[in-house]
């Protein structure tokens, strides 16, 4: 009885959600499902922000590979509330990192720990001493709780645990920039150990590596959209929001008549500096100072019948990282994705220059052909925050009831940043600041 008498005062508030990446979409969601009134406003045409398609010349790539681990669960458990078939979006595998030349860790199909204990001790590519360092580096964090005294540099924590260079440059170095989109000069090694703590530390299943088999807004963001306009939302494209202010009933939007209750700002942390807000002080001032970090994606169109051994693959001490074969997962054989994460000296090189370095490279390295169909680069400027220790992140809340932050930069409720810039970050982020409008309604 007491459910109903909530969803019945709750059907009667609406709330404003701006942004319609993963951290809007989930907020709208959960908003949605617990009975709410929600619009969700998008500047963009397209939903998914810093993960989406995007369609050139009828072809339908995205802004940018990305991968998910088994350890998003707050990811993965959202997808399946607006209804999205997980076994069938990813293509799931047992972690297994190769990267070339030479180095591969894998963790078998064995409960947590054994796992990793086996994964650590049978590494390929590294000698015994390398293994060792690596092993009891690894099993240091664990009994530490994955906790360090201060937080530092990952360059300096490395240079403490006295990891040998070939360790480094073979697991730390592409594990890191991978993780969290940053230098090992500039990272922090909190956060790494605790997306470590969440993956390899985590369940067997947490560090399985999860490739979608879709673009990045069919996976998520457009299906979380019918589950909203279901329940009786609206999802609005195109819609950019410049203006809010507070009246004496509620929030105004762009000076629009339509006034919500509430509103969560799921904008990207750049963008909040252009957007005006009647209550002064409550947009957080200090991502303004932020670093931000790019992300590169190199699409080569090779022959159809050219294929990898494997969808994915690392390699070290090159331009590209990681190289993706997207036939196996989006049925476009021939179709390989490269990932440069972070800023490096693929960012002198003209877009042109650089796809025939990463050409050059996959030559050499994979023994892929010199000529491709067609290639295109895509850049994200601003992909990421720089993931630097000790960073000072926002609370979901504000110092104005009804003005919530959602976003991959938000530090939660607790007020700690956790993650680095992710997908999952993105979503707990969400859910957390729609609990948070949710608490305050009621
Ligand atoms: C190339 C690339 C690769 C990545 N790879 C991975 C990966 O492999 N794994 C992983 O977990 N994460 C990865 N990430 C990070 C991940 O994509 C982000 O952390 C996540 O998408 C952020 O979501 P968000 O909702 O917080 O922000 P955003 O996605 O930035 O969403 C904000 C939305 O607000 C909209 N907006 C902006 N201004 C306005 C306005 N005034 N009015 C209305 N709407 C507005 C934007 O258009 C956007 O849609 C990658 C990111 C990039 C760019």
């Amino acid at each position: 009885m007491a459910s109903v008498e909530n969803v019945v005062v709750l059907k009667t508030h609406s709330v404003a959600v701006l942004g319609a990446g993963y951290a809007g979409m989930s907020a709208a969601a959960e908003l949605a499902a617990a009975g709410i009134n929600v619009s969700v406003f998008e500047a963009g045409k397209v939903l998914g922000g810093r993960a989406r398609k995007v369609g050139l010349e009828g072809k339908s790539l995205d802004n940018g590979q990305h991968l998910v681990i088994g350890a998003y669960t707050e990811l993965l458990a959202m997808m399946s509330k607006v209804g999205v078939d997980c076994k069938t979006a990813f293509l799931r595998r047992p972690m297994e990192l190769v990267v070339k030349p030479g180095f591969r860790l894998a963790c078998p199909a064995l409960p947590a720990p054994l796992h990793l204990a086996l994964g650590l001790l049978f590494a390929q590519g590294l000698s015994w001493s390398e293994r060792f360092a690596l092993v009891r580096t690894i099993r240091a964090a664990q009994a530490a709780k994955w906790q360090l005294p201060q937080d530092m540099t990952v360059s300096n924590w490395l240079k403490e645990q006295r990891q040998p260079d070939a360790l480094i440059s073979r697991f730390w170095q592409p594990l890191t920039v991978a993780a969290l989109n940053t230098p090992l000069a500039l990272a922090s090694a909190q956060v790494l150990l605790n997306v470590l703590r969440d993956s390899l530390g985590g369940v067997r299943a947490a560090s399985d590596l999860l490739l979608p088999r879709l673009d990045f807004s069919a996976l998520y963001p457009d299906t979380a959209a019918r589950f909203i306009e279901q329940k009786g939302g609206h999802v609005y494209r195109s819609r950019r929001i410049r203006r809010v202010a507070k009246m004496a009933q509620g929030w105004q939007l762009n000076g629009e008549s339509e006034i919500f209750d509430a509103v969560i700002c799921a904008l990207p942390p750049h963008g909040l500096s252009a957007l005006q807000v009647s209550v002064p002080d409550i947009l957080p001032l200090q991502v303004r100072n932020w670093i931000y970090q790019p992300i590169v994606t190199v699409y080569l169109q090779y022959d159809p019948a050219v294929k990898l051994a494997k969808p994915m693959l690392g390699l070290s001490d090159s331009l590209a990282q990681w190289v993706f074969d997207r036939g196996f997962t989006h049925q476009t054989d021939g179709l390989i994705a490269v990932v440069i994460s972070a800023e490096g000296p693929h960012q002198a090189l003209a877009q042109d220059e650089l796809a025939q370095a990463v050409m050059l490279e996959l030559h050499q390295r994979l023994s892929l052909p010199m000529d491709t169909l067609w290639y295109r680069v895509i850049t994200e400027k601003r992909a990421t925050f720089a993931c630097t220790p000790d960073l000072q992140r926002p609370s979901n809340q504000t110092s104005a009831a009804g003005f919530w932050l959602a976003g991959d930069y938000t530090a939660g409720l607790a007020g700690k940043g956790d993650y680095p810039a992710t997908l999952e970050g993105a979503v707990r982020s969400g859910v957390a600041a729609a609990q948070g409008v949710l608490k305050e309604l009621n």
